[in-house]
């Protein structure tokens, strides 16, 4: 029987999958309601870096920047080691152009092409060492959301700044205080959050029902079709019917220990995004009978936890990008050695965190440590303090390498044997052992008076005091689940379409499965996803 808050879509997450879908699907006709788990919008895209790596987009134009749709499925092709489905990828590919010029349409959204930004791999083929491809939403105001402007997730770090101005977009995290006031006195916010808001007031102009504090517990299953939803809506269950579909937009799975455990392929204990991202919609398409894909991968990323840093009631995953990468730094394992090139993109990273001794069966390189100089920390600051200014007192720190390989329980003359020869790396320019610095992408996030030479990463460890940081294996978000067509429609295990159940965002089998072209990776499927599964979900 019909009730009052009967729709023709539901939608249920409300990050970058979700309020695309409901864009799509309301500009369509559909009379849309959006359900959000959290008492705040956004998830975990309000408090990332907002950045859609989006290839073919409108603006290469404007700069003259070549790129091609051959380019960029070869390019992602390349880092997909032969995991990714190559209708997906297309499919990903054809709809990112329009999907940046309809999101720029129908919101007040203006991206720009973030200058020089490196595609994560530029030298592999179709790879663009010069960017092009990941842009900025740039700066929108909350003043214009109204009585929402207090029910969007904000990131007490970024909230403000644009993603140039951010570690992960090349700028050191900092503004000046002229510029932050205008920003604050404004409610200019910038990166997640400037791009998950504009959208949201194009959903409130169409009259979309946004709900908070409002979990999807299961799909209404009614002659094989999925009609609705059980929600429970300020603790309060009701059932709410959808004419036409459901979009499952509900994020990773990692918050869920249980699902983390069984399904991803190596360690992940520290999570970066929300943490109501618990992986219910996954659950709920398994018992809808969904075929799974991609589960095994996450959005890799080291993480560092700051004691007492708390976000969203959890301990805080920061992401380590800059420290990592800057001149006088390097990861070293549990032996003191090193084993990688730290300035490499953070979801390769992963991989090396996830690699095993086979004679002793233990993970090699975790524990994991970043370990830095006093001319570094000097320098640029470390983790929140500015350059000049005291480190924090919760970083360890002693007068020498050998202390301080005691202190954090590793091999003293390994340690001292690692410095050294990093130290002759630096003083050739060449890093022998991991090639760092090589990359056009290594070259970025670290100094960036060097910016485009191996000076701005390679620089040696040699000033006293030394320090070391604990670094976690971390993710921004899982990355597997239902698998979808190339309209976001969810697919049981003979390949069928379940009638009335779509999927876009972490939730879902990630288009580009383990490729992460640059930065942007996630958010630019999810959205062009995003929008095929809303507009399935109204038009089919
Ligand atoms: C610090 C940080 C920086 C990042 N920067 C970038 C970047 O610049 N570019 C990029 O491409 N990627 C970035 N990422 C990754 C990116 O944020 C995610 O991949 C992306 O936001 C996922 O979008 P989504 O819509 O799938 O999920 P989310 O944005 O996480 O939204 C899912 C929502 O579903 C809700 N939900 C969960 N269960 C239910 C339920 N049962 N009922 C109703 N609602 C539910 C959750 O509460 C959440 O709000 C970053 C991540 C982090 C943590």
């Amino acid at each position: 029987m019909a009730s009052s808050n009967d729709v023709d879509v539901i939608v249920l997450g409300s990050g970058a999958g979700g309020l695309t879908a409901a864009l799509a699907a309301a500009q369509s006709g559909a009379r849309v309601a959006l359900y959000e788990k959290a008492d705040l919008l956004g998830g975990s895209t309000a408090i990332s870096g907002g950045v859609p790596w989006m290839p073919l987009n409108h603006h290469q134009d404007e700069l003259g920047i070549e790129d091609s749709r051959d380019e960029a499925l070869t390019y992602l092709k390349a880092l997909s080691l032969d995991r990714m489905d190559p209708a997906m990828a297309e499919a990903f590919i054809d709809g990112s152009r329009d999907t940046v010029k309809w999101l720029e349409d129908s919101t007040d959204l203006e991206f720009s092409i973030i200058p020089m930004y490196p595609d994560y791999h530029p030298e592999h083929p179709g790879g663009k060492p010069h960017g092009g491809r990941s842009l900025d939403p740039g700066l929108f105001s909350y003043d214009k959301l109204g009585e929402w402007k207090t029910k969007v997730a904000k990131s007490r770090r970024s909230a403000h700044l644009k993603i140039t101005d951010t570690t992960l977009g090349g700028g050191t995290g900092f503004l000046d205080p002229e510029t932050q006031k205008h920003r604050e006195e404004n409610d200019l916010r910038g990166c997640g959050a400037g791009l998950v808001g504009p959208i949201i007031k194009a959903l409130l102009d169409l009259g979309v029902n946004l709900n908070v504090n409002a979990q999807a517990t299961d799909l209404l299953i009614e002659d094989g079709r999925v009609s609705g939803v059980r929600v429970s809506v300020d603790g309060v269950e009701q059932t709410v019917r959808a004419r036409k579909g459901v979009v499952l937009a509900t994020g990773g799975f990692e918050w869920n220990p249980d699902l983390v455990r069984s399904f991803l392929r190596g360690p992940m204990t520290s999570p970066a995004g929300v943490p109501t991202n618990t992986g219910d919609g996954l659950l709920m398409a398994m018992r809808a009978g969904a075929s799974l894909g991609n589960m095994a991968q996450a959005w890799w990323v080291p993480t560092v936890e700051i004691p007492g840093d708390v976000a969203f009631g959890q301990q805080r995953a920061n992401l380590v990008n800059r420290e990592r990468t800057l001149p006088g730094s390097i990861f070293v394992n549990g032996k003191g050695k090193r084993f990688t090139n730290e300035a490499s993109n953070y979801n390769a990273l992963g991989g090396a965190f996830h690699q095993l001794d086979s004679t002793d069966f233990s993970y090699v390189n975790l524990p994991c440590w970043l370990i830095f100089d006093g001319r570094n920390a000097r320098t640029y600051g470390s983790f929140g303090t500015p350059p000049g200014q005291p480190i924090a007192d919760w970083i360890t720190r002693a007068p020498s390498a050998r202390a301080l390989a005691e202190k954090i329980d590793v091999d003293p003359d390994e340690l001292e044997h690692t410095i050294d020869r990093w130290n002759g790396f630096v003083a050739r320019g060449d890093d022998k052992d991991f090639g760092r610095g090589k990359s056009a992408y290594d070259r970025w996030s670290g100094d960036g008076n060097y910016r485009f030479t191996v000076e701005s990463t390679l620089g040696p460890i040699d000033e006293a005091p030394f320090y070391a940081v604990r670094v976690h294996s971390g993710t921004l978000g899982t990355s597997g689940g239902p698998r979808t067509d190339t309209r976001g429609r969810v697919l049981d295990t003979t390949g069928a379409v379940i009638p009335g159940l779509y999927a876009a965002g972490n939730v879902a089998a990630a288009p580009t499965a383990m490729a992460y072209g640059g930065a942007g990776g996630t958010l630019g499927p999810i959205m062009v996803f995003g929008r095929y599964a809303g507009t399935a979900a109204a038009t089919d």
